[in-house]
């Protein structure tokens, strides 16, 4: 495969782009570096690279393109947006019907908010969550993100229930004294830890299912645990369903799990591809915001129409019957065919799949924490990425991401991708 155009562009970005990326994780930093390919024209299933190289895409830009790319009913609602002026910084009706779909669709959430991305929502939970409680100390899952505000730009320090350090230059370790990082799926060190901090606790930050370390579920009976102890300890819970939001059903991960934390941040898909987030939760919890209580949030492209209007587009789309079950029943394919193909080549994986979202770890270790996640050979994960990649299937470029369905992939691109599969696993076999 030419990747010619994509080199040259690369080179030219370094000279006036920062590493020559807009996000850090669209390098191949975590792949062994690289020319990461450039895209020129994204439809359905399928990338379209500047070189004229196709791809089936499994990125869907990190999460958000669950309805396939250029979606002719976002891309519809989104033009009449453009042509009805993009920004008003008024009220207008399309917020007021997009927070009732939300609302109606995630029950937990009494009073909404819109913002312009994830990192914007799970800021502004922690904020309004410490400002409601009185109190600065907030816990956090060891490998969750949560976006690159201050706060969650925080590590695990060596202890299995530590207080942080931070996780980037220029955080200073004052906030990251701020923010306790225990392992995920682990009751006892949560508990352990809610003994010696709970009273301190603004709120523990939680993602219903992890998605920023693969996919990865709770355990029977962990997220009651942790409802249970931060209950008894008067510590809010806040689910950041960035991610999970849509992904799995038509609504959130906590309606699927059957709980209702105290405040909850999305993003992504509900922007139909448009930048977007959102928070809400509790009424009395959700009117510490300004402008009705002391919380102060604002935004001047929040709540922008065009987002707006994608994102009620999409959630019509995902509104349609049978959608939820057609994701899982190709991700069902997809999951068996890549088992099947690295049995046959000896290649020892472990796959972690919810409906239409899955994580190939190359180990044969069940995966339900950060740290075993992080043990899964990266080295053997670069290789099948590039090899897929060579062969017109594109993957997230690390073995932390998870592979996205959409609704435009079909049986076909599955079985396309398959071949890809093993032939990428023969090779790594030799
Ligand atoms: N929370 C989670 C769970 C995420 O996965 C992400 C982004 N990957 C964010 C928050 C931040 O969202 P954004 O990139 O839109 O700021």
């Amino acid at each position: 495969m030419n990747h010619t155009k994509s080199e040259q562009l690369h080179q030219e970005a370094l000279e006036h782009i920062v590493g020559g990326v807009n996000s850090p994780s669209r390098s191949y930093k975590a792949v062994g570096g690289g020319t990461p390919v450039a895209m020129e024209r994204a439809e359905g299933a399928y990338f379209y690279d500047v070189d004229g190289n196709r791809y089936i895409d499994y990125l869907a830009a990190y999460g958000p393109i669950i309805t396939g790319h250029a979606h002719p009913h976002i891309t519809k609602a989104i033009s009449q947006a453009a042509a009805d002026g993009v920004l008003y910084g008024t009220p207008t009706t399309h917020e007021v019907t997009f927070a009732k779909m939300l609302k109606e669709a995630i029950p937990g959430m009494d009073k909404v908010r819109f913002v312009n991305s994830g990192t914007e929502a799970v800021m502004t939970t922690i904020r309004v969550a410490r400002a409601y409680t009185g109190r600065s100390k907030i816990m956090k899952f060891a490998g969750c993100y949560h976006g690159h505000s201050d706060l969650v730009l925080v590590a695990a320090g060596s202890g299995p229930a530590t207080l942080g350090t931070p996780d980037s230059a220029g955080v200073p370790p004052s906030i990251a004294q701020e923010v306790i990082t225990i392992p995920f799926n682990d009751p006892a060190a949560y508990k352990e830890a809610m003994d010696k901090w709970g009273e301190d606790l603004a709120c523990i930050l939680i993602e219903p299912i992890v998605g920023n370390f693969g996919i990865v579920e709770p355990n029977e009976g962990f997220l009651e645990t942790v409802h249970a102890e931060a209950e008894k300890y008067g510590t809010l819970t806040i689910y950041d369903e960035v991610i999970t939001a849509f992904r799995f059903h038509y609504g959130g991960a906590q309606n699927l799990l059957g709980f209702t934390p105290d405040l909850t941040a999305l993003g992504k898909i509900i922007g139909g591809g448009l930048p977007i987030g959102a928070y809400g939760g509790k009424k009395e919890i959700m009117d510490t915001v300004a402008p009705l209580g002391p919380a102060y949030q604002a935004g001047t492209m929040a709540g922008n129409p065009a987002s707006i209007r994608a994102g009620i587009a999409c959630l019509e789309v995902l509104k349609q019957p049978g959608v939820y079950e057609e994701l899982d029943r190709l991700g069902g394919l997809l999951e068996d065919g890549i088992l099947k193909a690295a049995a046959q080549a000896g290649i020892p994986i472990t796959i972690n799949r919810l409906k239409g979202a899955l994580t190939v770890y190359f180990t044969n270790v069940k995966v339900e924490n950060y740290e075993q996640a992080e043990a899964t050979d990266g080295e053997l994960f670069a290789r099948f990425f590039r090899l897929m990649l060579e062969q017109g299937i594109n993957l997230a470029p690390s073995k932390y991401e998870a592979w996205f369905l959409t609704t435009a992939h079909t049986e076909k691109d599955i079985s396309v991708t398959l071949e890809a599969v093993r032939q990428a696993f023969r090779q790594l076999g030799e």
